[in-house]
C-alpha cells in the first residue's frame, strides 16, 4: 500500500469511502506528513498554504474525535477572514458527510448575531469563524468551549498581521488545557514562533511550502519606468494571454485605477479592496470564481481566501516590500501541479525588493525586458459566462440540484451552459453561458424553482 494512500491512516472506513467519493485518491504532502501525528492526538505546526490540502489535513483529524451524540462545540477553527471561514466550512461539511448529523456552524462578523445564536442553541459540533465574532459569542455566553477537543488556527500569520493576537489569546483562555492544538501558517515569522511556544505542547512540525513553489511557477521580473506600468501591464496580457489573473496593487485607489484602465482596453476587470461593502465583495469573488470575470485587481488583504483552485497568472503591478508577501501572492498560481506564471513589474527604486526576493528564495530572479515580449495578438477578455442572482437561497431550502433541474428542465438549457452555483442564505448566484442569458431571463419572467416564483437579475 502506498504510504500516501488514505488507507494507511487509522480513520474510519466510512471516511475512506467518503474521501474516495470526493476524488481524493492520495494524500497531499501536508496530509501525508501531518495526519498521522494529528490522529495520534499530537499538537501540530504546519507551514502550508491554502491550496496544499491543509483543510483536510486538520479536518479529517478533528472529525475522528467528534462525538455526534454530544451537541457541544468540540472543534473550533479560527480563520482570519470570512471568505476563508466560508471555504473551510464548505470543505469540513464535505469531509463530515460520512458521519450522520454533524453540525458545522459559521460564526463570522458581518452576519446577524441572532441567527448565529439560534444555530448554537440547536447544538453545534464544529465551529468555524473569525476571532472577533467568536469572542463576541464567548462574552455573551452564547458559545461555550468547555468541551472543546481540537483548536485549529488557520492562516495564523494573517491573523496576527490583522491584529488578532490578543483576541486569540482571550479565546484560548476559554478552552480546556488538554485540548489538541493545530496551527497552520504560510509563513513562520518570529511572532508565530512566540505564539506557538505559548499555546502548543510538544508540537510536531511539518513544512511543505518550498517544493511546489519553485518547481511549477515561472517567475519573471520586468523593470519599467513609473509611467510605463500600465502599458507594460497590457504587454503582459497580450504576450501571456492568461485565462484567469489576479493583479496585485498596494492601494485601493490604485486597484480602481488599474481596473478602469484595463476596462478601457477591452479587458473586463473587477477591483476588490477593503472599501467595498461586504455584499459587493462577495459578488466580486463569486463572479471571479465562477468565471464570469477573468481579471481581478486586488489588494493583499482583499485577495485573502479567494476560493479559486488555480490562477493562470499572478501579476504584481508593484512589488511588495516583504518577500514573504511576494511568495504568498504567487502561491495562488501553479497549484495542484499545474504550471503557473508570476509576472512582476518594478521600477528602479524597487530593485532592493527584487534583491530581497532573490535572497529569500535563494536563487536569482529572471529579469526580462518588457519590449522583448511579442504583442502580436490583441488580448481582449469578454468572459463567456455571466452571473445571475436569484432571490432564493438556503433559507428556502434551495439546493444546487433544484436550480440545475429548473434550468435544464423547464428552461431548456443544456448542462454545459450552466456553471458554478453558489447558494447563500437568501440569495443564490448562477454562472450562465452568455449566449443563454435571454432564455434564462425569459424563463424567470414567470418560471419557478421548487414551486416558488423567483426574481432574477444579472449582476454582470
Ligand atoms: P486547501 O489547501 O485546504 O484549501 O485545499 C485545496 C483544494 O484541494 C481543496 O479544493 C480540496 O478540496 C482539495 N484537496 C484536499 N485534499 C485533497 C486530496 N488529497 N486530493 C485531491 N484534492 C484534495
Amino acid at each position: 500500500m502506498a504510504s500516501d494512500s488514505f488507507s494507511t491512516l487509522s480513520i474510519s472506513s466510512a471516511q475512506i469511502a467518503n474521501l474516495d467519493s470526493l476524488g481524493y485518491k492520495k494524500m497531499t504532502a501536508v496530509q501525508a506528513q501531518g495526519l498521522p501525528s494529528v490522529l495520534e492526538g499530537k499538537d501540530l505546526i504546519a507551514r502550508a498554504k491554502t491550496g496544499s490540502g491543509k483543510t483536510a489535513a486538520f479536518g479529517i483529524g478533528l472529525l475522528e474525535k467528534i462525538n455526534p451524540r454530544f451537541f457541544g462545540a468540540q472543534a473550533l477553527i479560527l480563520c482570519p477572514t470570512r471568505e476563508l471561514a466560508d471555504q473551510v466550512g464548505k470543505e469540513i461539511r464535505k469531509l463530515a458527510r460520512c458521519i450522520p448529523n454533524i453540525k458545522v456552524v459559521l460564526l463570522c462578523g458581518g452576519k446577524p448575531f441572532g441567527f448565529q445564536k439560534a444555530s448554537l442553541e440547536h447544538g453545534a459540533h464544529i465551529i468555524v469563524g473569525t476571532p472577533g465574532r467568536i469572542q463576541d459569542h464567548l462574552n455573551r455566553e452564547t458559545l461555550v468551549l468547555d468541551g472543546l477537543k481540537t483548536l485549529v488556527l488557520d492562516e495564523a500569520d494573517r491573523m496576527l498581521d490583522m491584529g488578532f493576537s490578543e483576541v486569540i489569546n482571550e479565546i484560548i483562555d476559554e478552552t480546556p488545557k488538554n485540548r489538541q492544538t493545530l496551527l497552520f501558517s504560510a509563513t513562520y515569522p518570529n511572532s508565530i514562533e512566540k505564539m506557538c511556544a505559548s499555546i502548543l505542547q510538544n508540537p510536531v512540525t511539518v513544512s511543505v511550502e518550498s517544493e511546489h513553489q519553485t518547481s511549477v511557477i515561472e517567475q519573471v521580473f520586468f523593470k519599467v519606468k513609473e509611467h510605463e506600468r500600465n502599458d507594460a501591464l497590457l504587454a503582459l496580457f497580450e504576450h501571456y494571454q492568461p485565462e484567469t489573473t489576479v493583479v496585485f496593487c498596494h492601494t485601493k485607489i490604485q486597484c480602481d485605477e488599474v481596473a478602469r484602465f484595463l476596462e478601457g482596453h477591452e479587458i473586463e476587470a473587477l477591483a476588490i479592496h477593503g472599501d467595498l461593502e461586504q455584499r459587493d465583495r462577495d459578488q466580486v469573488l463569486i463572479r471571479f470564481a465562477n468565471k464570469s470575470c477573468s481579471v481581478l485587481v486586488a489588494t493583499d488583504v482583499a485577495a485573502r481566501g479567494l476560493d479559486i483552485k488555480s490562477l493562470s497568472a499572478v501579476v504584481n503591478y508593484e512589488l511588495p516590500r516583504d518577500p514573504d508577501i511576494y511568495v504568498h501572492r504567487i502561491g495562488r498560481t501553479g497549484r495542484a501541479g499545474e504550471k503557473g506564471i508570476a509576472l512582476s513589474l518594478f521600477i528602479n527604486s524597487e530593485k532592493m525588493r527584487v534583491n530581497a526576493i532573490e535572497d529569500y528564495q535563494d536563487k536569482p530572479c529572471q529579469l526580462q525586458n518588457i519590449d522583448s515580449l511579442s504583442r502580436d495578438a490583441k488580448f481582449s477578455v469578454h468572459p463567456t459566462m455571466a452571473t445571475m442572482q436569484i432571490d432564493v437561497g438556503r433559507k428556502n431550502k434551495i439546493r444546487p440540484g433544484d436550480i440545475l433541474g429548473a434550468l435544464t428542465g423547464d428552461a431548456g438549457l443544456s448542462g454545459s451552459q450552466i456553471g458554478k452555483i453558489d447558494i447563500f442564505d437568501i440569495a443564490s448566484y448562477i454562472a450562465i453561458d452568455r449566449k443563454a442569458l435571454r432564455q434564462v431571463l425569459d424563463y424567470f419572467a414567470n418560471g419557478k424553482i421548487k414551486g416558488k416564483l423567483v426574481r432574477a437579475r444579472m449582476i454582470s
